[in-house]
């Protein structure tokens, strides 16, 4: 990518901070890919894509530091799980090979897995030495005859989330528009008009999309793709045929969205699954811009019955849950739709955090917490720790990463984020986030914990304890 392409990715237009001058995005500071290169974030974005070789081009610890995905599941092929690398050394570097090495791990990842494409991920070494990406996907395609796509994310572009973007962008370009989609299955639909859409940045983190999936189908929605939760590279090709982009995650790949929008005419409207009253809006918002009066009713109706049905089936959750404080640290568009589930259960968010939110998601914080929401910026653990205590919290929920400053400090934890092992997607998912927080409160272990240790309580001291344990000083 040349630097004008990176500086359009930086300044995204969709963003709403964009519109006034010289506010682009966050631009990479010295240390700001600690938390994820821009490799690393290009390759998330696209890992979840099952049916496809992922080859990262560079050096063994590109790969080997971020093998495997963020916990998203796939209902087939097991492709994307496998881990790839063209694993460049010194001499590769000093001997010019990295472009022959490349060509040789394509060849071999297509004669051994027969994949829907080979997705090449550019790293910083080859991108420094020059390496010709381009020059070698075009050979390979022509000589094997399978789709090979550049994701040019060397990790000194810059952070995680420029990274998601250029994934996104190499979808835009090389990917989407390459193939019509699959002739709908005969059948009776009992006169229903299928529609589809697409939704990007959906994940399918711990199977959850699969708790929303059944809804889509009852209402003869068919989702074209999911960018890029159990996805096939074949869906991908045909995205351009949706009738309506949904944005399932704010900041990851907004630019696919929008430039889908410029291209295909295709509206895009952001939206998430977390929390009833935002899946109900999410189903609302679809209907709506499809603008089929029969699908905008069977809608409302649907959503009647499955709000019916969750209400009830949150009930007993509710009368353990409420008043609860809860202190949110968590990014992007969990920062405030995860707010909106957690209030629907009646607990009280105390702060939230808001270090990877951008200015659109802060706006949604305040709307729905108020203008003297606190909002944590810096996520170190004794900030962190402290808020918990300032703040009379009963419980953490954030990044796994944030686990055991929890845990030592004693105090209930629940993982939000792309590692976690539950689905909390959609109605049914509400219930699960519901269980999940009660038996993480509710838990014996705090009682124990927190008590003073056996050997404390008894007469004497800790010494003598131990003295009387090995037989005396002696023995
Ligand atoms: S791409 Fe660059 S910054 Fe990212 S892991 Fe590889 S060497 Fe590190």
């Amino acid at each position: 990518m040349n630097k004008k392409e990176l500086s359009e990715l930086l300044e995204e237009k969709a963003c709403e901070h964009n519109k006034k001058s010289k506010s682009g995005c966050v631009k990479p500071k010295p240390g700001s890919t600690a938390g994820g290169c821009a490799f690393d974030g290009a390759q998330i974005a696209l890992l979840p894509i099952a049916d496809v070789a992922h080859i990262v081009h560079g050096p063994i610890a590109c790969a080997g530091s971020s093998w495997d995905n963020r916990g998203t599941r796939s209902s087939g092929p097991e492709l994307y799980r496998i881990g790839m690398t063209t694993d460049l050394t010194e001499q590769d570097i000093i001997m010019g090979r990295g472009e022959k090495r490349l060509l040789h791990s394509m060849k071999q990842a297509i004669d051994s897995y027969s994949p829907a494409a080979v997705f090449v991920y550019n790293t910083c070494v080859p991108a420094l030495i020059g390496d010709d990406v381009g020059a070698v996907c075009r050979t390979a395609e022509k000589e094997w005859g399978v789709p090979c796509v550049v994701i040019d994310s060397a990790g000194f572009y810059g952070t995680k989330n420029l990274g998601n973007r250029i994934a996104g962008e190499a979808m835009v370009r090389q990917v989407i528009g390459t193939r019509e989609p699959d002739p709908l299955p005969q059948g009776d639909r009992k006169g229903i008009r299928v529609h589809d859409i697409n939704l990007i940045g959906e994940y399918n983190i711990a199977g959850e999309f699969w708790y929303v999936a059944p809804l889509f189908d009852e209402l003869g929605i068919r989702i074209l793709c999911t960018l890029s939760g159990d996805a096939r590279f074949r869906e991908v090709q045909s995205m351009h045929r949706a009738e309506v982009n949904m944005m399932v995650c704010s900041k990851a790949m907004l630019n696919v969205a929008r430039k889908m929008e410029e291209k295909y005419q295709i509206p895009w409207f952001e939206g998430s699954f977390y929390g009833v009253e935002d899946t109900s809006r999410a189903f609302r918002d679809i209907a709506r811009l499809i603008g089929d009066e029969d699908l905008i009713q069977r809608t409302e109706s649907l959503i009647l019955r499955e709000e019916a049905q969750v209400d009830q089936a949150l009930q007993p959750w509710r009368d353990r849950l409420r008043g609860k404080r809860i202190l949110l640290y968590t990014g992007g568009v969990k920062s405030w739709s995860v707010i909106s589930a957690l209030q629907d259960l009646g607990m009280v968010v105390v702060a939230t955090g808001t270090k990877k939110s951008t200015e659109e998601d802060k706006k949604r914080i305040r709307e729905l917490m108020g203008d003297d929401v606190k909002m944590i910026d810096d996520g170190n653990p004794r900030a962190l720790l402290d808020t918990v205590k300032e703040l009379n919290a009963d419980m953490l929920i954030a990044g796994g990463r944030n686990m055991y400053t929890a845990l030592k400090a004693k105090i209930p934890f629940l993982d939000i984020n792309q590692e976690r092992e539950f689905p909390y997607e959609g109605y049914q998912g509400m219930v699960e986030l519901a269980k999940q927080i009660a038996l993480g409160l509710e838990s014996p272990v705090w009682a124990a914990a927190r008590t003073d240790a056996p050997w404390k309580t008894l007469t004497g001291s800790s010494d003598s304890l131990i003295h009387t344990m090995t037989g005396g000083g002696n023995g």
